[in-house]
């Protein structure tokens, strides 16, 4: 495994989720309820949702339970995820641009 890839990706997503769990409001609160951080993203929706929301808006119809959803990017919060990176025991879920 390549060290650098390793120090960028484990730094910058670590640093801001360990920010985003001493930190209130949420960097990007959920479209619907803006009370809860949004962990996912509807494409049909455009949209950035908590585990709640996307639960009942995309449980309330057949159709609405077929919007195509990414998880929101570990470090930014902003763009769906594109890409997984794991080093070792951790984890995180990453956009293009992250
Ligand atoms: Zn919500
Ligand atoms: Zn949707
Ligand atoms: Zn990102």
């Amino acid at each position: 495994m390549c060290w650098l890839m390793n120090a960028v990706c484990h730094h910058s997503a670590h640093a801001i989720i360990m920010a985003d769990h001493h930190q209130l409001p949420p960097p990007f609160a959920c479209s619907n309820c803006v009370t809860e951080r949004a962990i996912v993203f509807c494409f049909a929706d455009g949209a950035r949702l908590c585990l709640h929301c996307d639960g009942a808006l995309h449980g309330a119809s057949a159709l609405a339970s077929l919007h195509r959803r990414a998880p929101l990017c570990d470090a930014c919060h902003a763009a769906p995820a594109a890409l997984r990176c794991q080093i070792g025991a951790q984890r995180a879920t990453l956009c293009a641009d992250c």
